[in-house]
């Protein structure tokens, strides 16, 4: 069966001279592999070919197998090479999506968000690791692993938040904290400092293309940094990144 399809580069693998094993985030069939022979050379399949890449794709399918027939580009941000930090941010998102989808599972909502990511990153200044985990709380969302933000995760009282815990799944009031304190991994509980649950409220109900102006201070960024990637861990996973030491 031929068909058309849209999607992004995650990941692609050489596996010989001609050959090419890819992994693409369509945004028909979600996460797929698909094999190709399309040659790397001058020519315009080129950058449909390569990471950061939204392009549109020609697939035959079998029963078991997806392969690349014709691949053309749509929108490449290959700029976001040009600054290194930019860059590993880029690859960083990359990986987490790969290691969080399932493969063949359609999620439009994570496609989009995905290519609301490059595009913000490519006007993006500053703060990259803060549309970084703007992204990733978009995708906790769309999954449907949202953190509990409204009332407490373990006894649904809306009055005295207390932590945010990674294994009741968001925040807990002060007596359930008291109650189940001593059976909890300290590691995954986290202070309600700095607003962190209005930062995740604001991440998760705004598009990545309107936050030109969010940047979170260093300390924040990085205590929310390791919520989310504990939240990720625990509910999705996404843990043990190859990438995650360089953003
Ligand atoms: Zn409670």
């Amino acid at each position: 069966m031929r068909t058309d399809v849209e999607g992004i580069v995650l990941r692609r693998r050489k596996i010989n001279e001609k050959t090419s094993m890819m992994t693409l985030f369509t945004k028909e069939f979600g996460k797929i592999s698909a094999g190709t022979n399309l040659s790397e050379g001058r020519n315009r399949n080129q950058p449909a070919l390569h990471a950061f890449t939204y392009g549109k794709y020609e697939l035959n399918k079998t029963r078991e197998n997806f392969f690349i027939n014709k691949a053309e580009a749509v929108k490449s941000y290959y700029s976001l090479a040009e600054n290194m930090d930019k860059y590993f941010h880029a690859g960083y998102v990359l990986e987490f999506t790969d290691k969080v989808l399932e493969e063949g599972v359609p999620e439009a909502g994570v496609y989009s968000a995905l290519k609301d990511f490059f595009a913000a990153l490519e006007k993006r200044e500053k703060g990259f690791g803060t549309l970084v985990l703007a992204y990733q709380t978009k995708v906790l969302k769309f999954l449907g692993t949202e953190p509990v933000l409204d009332e407490c995760a373990i006894c649904g009282q809306k009055k005295n938040p207390a932590k945010f815990s990674i294994e009741d799944g968001g925040i807990i009031c002060q007596e359930c904290y008291s109650q189940v304190q001593n059976t909890r991994s300290e590691s995954l509980i986290y202070d309600l400092n700095f607003d962190i649950v209005k930062v995740l409220k604001y991440f998760s109900a705004n598009s990545l293309t309107n936050m030109q102006n969010i940047a979170l201070k260093d300390a924040a960024g990085r205590e929310l940094q390791s919520l989310i990637r504990a939240y990720a861990a625990h509910y999705l996973e996404a843990s043990d990144l190859k990438s995650e030491s360089m953003v």
